[in-house]
C-alpha cells in the first residue's frame, strides 16, 4: 500500500509525461485522452513547496517576475505514484507536483 495525501485517489497518474525542450514545455497526457503542454516558466511558478508558498497563509512567496525565462527541467522523478518531482536548472528541487495539481493546471 502506498501512502497518498488525501484527495489524490481520484486523479489517476498521467499516461505520459514528456519533455519538449524546443517548445520550453512539458507535455502531460492523461489516461482519459486529455493532453496539454505546460509552459515551463509557468509550471515553475506554480510550485507549491514551502520555499515558494507560505505554508500558513498559502500566499505565494516566489516572485514570478524573478523566474529565469530560460529555466528548464534538469531531472524528473516519480514520487510514490502520486506526484512528480521536478529538479529545475535554476537549482530548485523541493517542489512536488501532485496529479491533482497537474490536472488542475491542465484544465486551467
Ligand atoms: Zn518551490
Amino acid at each position: 500500500m502506498t501512502h497518498q495525501p488525501p484527495g489524490s485517489e481520484s486523479t489517476p497518474p498521467p499516461a505520459r509525461i514528456e519533455r519538449l525542450p524546443e517548445q520550453r514545455a512539458l507535455l502531460i497526457a492523461w489516461q482519459d485522452g486529455r493532453e496539454r503542454r505546460l509552459n515551463l516558466v509557468e509550471l515553475r511558478g506554480q510550485c507549491r513547496c514551502a520555499r515558494c508558498v507560505d505554508e500558513i497563509t498559502g500566499e505565494r512567496i516566489l516572485d514570478l517576475d524573478g523566474i529565469d525565462p530560460e529555466v528548464s527541467i534538469s531531472a524528473m522523478q516519480l514520487v510514490g505514484n502520486y506526484a512528480l518531482k521536478i529538479t529545475w536548472t535554476d537549482g530548485h528541487d523541493s517542489g512536488l507536483y501532485t496529479w491533482p495539481h497537474l490536472r488542475e493546471l491542465c484544465e486551467a
